[in-house]
């Protein structure tokens, strides 16, 4: 990260820049102490919420920001080169936060984020999605927190991307009706023929949202799985039934936005329709991993689950790959491809 960047606009490729250090010796450097862990990074994770840490926040917020002048950080996979953790050694393949940089000596806390790979017959880069921080978020909102049934009517925004494409997904496995909202045709399509959604819709070519879910939904959303927020929740919001659940998982049309966030105008409708609305943080639920790879690995291995990824070649393309989260540039899950296995 070049300089910290105001909270309100969209952040740009020239916000970073990628520098060559010195040359630097592949070992432990004393003072990472006898816990640290010099890893290769291998892939890196593009995700919405790193915006978040280029903007310089006040210590007592949610977020921890980027440091100006240093890496900026994201959860990717790596391979363990030496280590003074008890849970890690030499060889190791592991997921987790780590640097934007081709090798990062990793200290307590970040070490104590990283975790084993144990499966290495999928692809690797799948920790950084399916089957690391998004495929956990998809998990966890969804049978956590949506309490789905059979035949209940599902709306996902930002449904092709690293988190939406697997919570329609999980829906269809459980017998939902699914329809999500892509930002093109492209997307749309893999919504219908590659991920089985039962219809899929381009929000930027529908002048009124509100009709547009009533068209796909005349019966009304059971459960709406919220990734983009502003006008896609007003409509949604016109569009419950009673008794829904919203998961609210993002509202990336706001991240850009600083205090000029868009007012919500229908939220008086939750009282009529007696809906619940509940927001979640991954990391909350960490613990689930075990039970969350049981369930999705062998969903992967007999293909009843699908993952597309949109794969930028080389730590050059990175900056590119961020920002291109927030113009719709990704088609599935943004990964930067730092060393080739
Ligand atoms: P995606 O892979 O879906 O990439 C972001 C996508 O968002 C873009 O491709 C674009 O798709 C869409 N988008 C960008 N700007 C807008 C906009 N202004 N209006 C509507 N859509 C927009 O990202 P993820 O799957 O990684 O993340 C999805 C959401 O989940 C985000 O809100 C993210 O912050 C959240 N999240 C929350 C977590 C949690 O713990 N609660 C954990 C991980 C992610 P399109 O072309 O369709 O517009």
């Amino acid at each position: 990260l070049r300089e910290y960047v105001p909270a309100s606009g969209f952040p740009k490729e020239s916000d970073m820049c990628v520098t060559t250090t010195g040359t630097i010796k592949l070992k432990l450097p004393d003072q990472a102490g006898s816990d640290g862990v010099l890893v290769k990074n291998l892939y890196l994770s593009c995700d919405p919420s790193q915006r978040s840490r280029m903007t310089k926040y006040e210590p007592s917020t949610h977020f921890v920001s980027f440091q100006p002048g240093l890496p900026i950080r994201g959860y990717g996979v790596a391979e363990v080169l030496d280590s003074g953790h008890p849970n890690f050694e030499k060889g190791d393949l592991v997921w987790g936060i780590t640097g934007w940089e081709e090798y990062s000596v990793l200290t307590k806390p970040a070490a104590d984020t990283l975790t084993k790979i144990q499966h290495t017959d999928v692809p690797l880069s799948y920790y950084t999605g399916i089957l690391g921080m998004p495929g956990m978020t998809a998990y966890v909102g969804f049978y956590e927190i949506c309490s789905p049934k059979k035949g209940q009517y599902v709306f996902i925004s930002a449904a092709s991307g690293a988190v939406g494409q697997l919570v329609g997904q999980f829906a269809k496995l459980q017998g939902c009706y699914v329809v999500g909202s892509a930002g093109s045709k492209e997307k749309v399509d893999l919504l219908k023929n590659k991920f089985g959604f039962d219809d899929g819709f381009n929000y930027k070519e529908e002048p009124d949202l509100n009709a547009a879910l009533k068209k796909y939904f005349p019966e009304g959303i059971d459960i709406y799985w919220e990734n983009v927020g502003g006008k896609m929740l007003d409509a949604v919001l016109l569009n419950m039934k009673i008794g829904g659940r919203i998961a609210v998982c993002g509202m990336i049309s706001q991240y850009n936005l600083g205090g000029q966030a868009e007012g919500v105008h229908n939220l008086m409708y939750l009282v009529a329709k007696r809906v619940r609305v509940e927001g979640f943080l991954v990391p909350d639920y960490y613990h689930l991993y075990p039970k969350f790879l049981e369930l999705v690995l062998p969903y992967i291995k007999e293909g009843k689950i699908v993952y597309v990824e949109d794969k930028a070649q080389g730590l050059e393309s990175g900056p590119a790959a961020l920002v291109g989260l927030f113009t719709g540039r990704n088609v599935g899950k943004q990964v930067v491809v730092v060393a080739p296995e």
